[in-house]
């Protein structure tokens, strides 16, 4: 790497253990960023993710919680804060999905997917603004989805969620903009990743029939987006939405 921009920078992301959240956090890593690593359960594969970024030289830390919990997101942020003097980067990253068509999709898979996805944002978000704010300074990204914008069938929980993120993304980019606070969001079309293998085998070729590249994105790619908005170049650009999809939202 020839240039480490985020050198001496401390970023936060959510679901960093597996597929873009793993991707978001070597790509900062490269950069030069230390890391602290969120994970729901999965202990070995976040494990995996902190020796790939100490590979790059920085230092990384994991950190399990729960996202949607307002107490675990306390003791996530008290453990960032043991970590760093300072929160430059959060990236909303965790998320889930409990598909099923509305008559058959059970109050729980709906609480569960906006519980991760909606409130666990703004857990996360509310809580880096704090110390953004004392700080004057910080980049804030969050995870949506092209279902966010376009709507998907099966998928109400998830497309509500994904678009009351962007929602919370633009609102919160206009409470801290004088703040020198960025906030954007991205919005992966179709990627390779444990969330999308589980997919069935004709919904899985449906998707890719619906991508004008024709083929599915590799969490580098949406990776590469994340790290734009995090980079110090970045910084007078708030309150967008980068689809990265192959074309899919076109
Ligand atoms: P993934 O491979 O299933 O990984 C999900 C990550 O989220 C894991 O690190 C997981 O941790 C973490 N996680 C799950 N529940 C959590 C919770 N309650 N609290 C904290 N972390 C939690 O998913 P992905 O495909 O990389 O998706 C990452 C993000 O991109 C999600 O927000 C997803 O909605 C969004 N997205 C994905 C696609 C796609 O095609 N893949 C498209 C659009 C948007 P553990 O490893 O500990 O379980």
């Amino acid at each position: 790497m020839s240039e480490r921009k985020l050198f001496g920078k401390t970023a936060l992301v959510t679901g960093g253990s597996r597929g873009i959240g793993r991707a978001c956090c070597l790509a900062l890593a490269e950069a030069g960023a230390d890391l602290v690593i969120n994970y729901a359960g999965n202990a070995a594969e976040a494990e995996n993710t902190r020796a790939l970024c100490e590979q790059m030289g920085v230092r990384a830390v994991t950190v399990k919680a729960h996202v949607e919990s307002a107490a675990e997101c306390d003791e996530l942020f008290a453990a960032t804060k043991a970590f760093s003097d300072t929160l430059d980067i959060l990236v909303c990253n965790a998320g889930i999905t409990r598909d099923d068509l509305i008559l058959r999709m059970s109050d729980e898979k709906y609480r569960e997917v906006t519980g991760v996805c909606l409130d666990g944002t703004f857990n996360c978000m509310k809580r880096a603004a704090k110390r953004m704010l004392r700080q004057r300074s910080g980049r804030i990204i969050a995870m949506s989805s092209i279902v966010g914008l376009r709507g998907n069938a099966g998928q109400v929980n998830y497309a509500a969620a994904k678009a009351g993120v962007i929602g919370m993304a633009k609102s919160l980019a206009k409470e801290l903009a004088s703040r020198g606070i960025t906030v954007n969001a991205v919005a992966p079309g179709f990627i390779d990743t444990d969330m999308t293998k589980a997919m069935p085998e004709a919904a899985e070729e449906a998707a890719i029939r619906a991508i004008p590249m024709g083929h599915a994105g590799k969490p580098e790619d949406v990776a590469a987006a994340v790290l734009f908005f995090a980079l110090p170049d970045s910084g007078y650009i708030t309150g967008q939405v980068l689809a990265v999809d192959g074309g899919m939202a076109v």
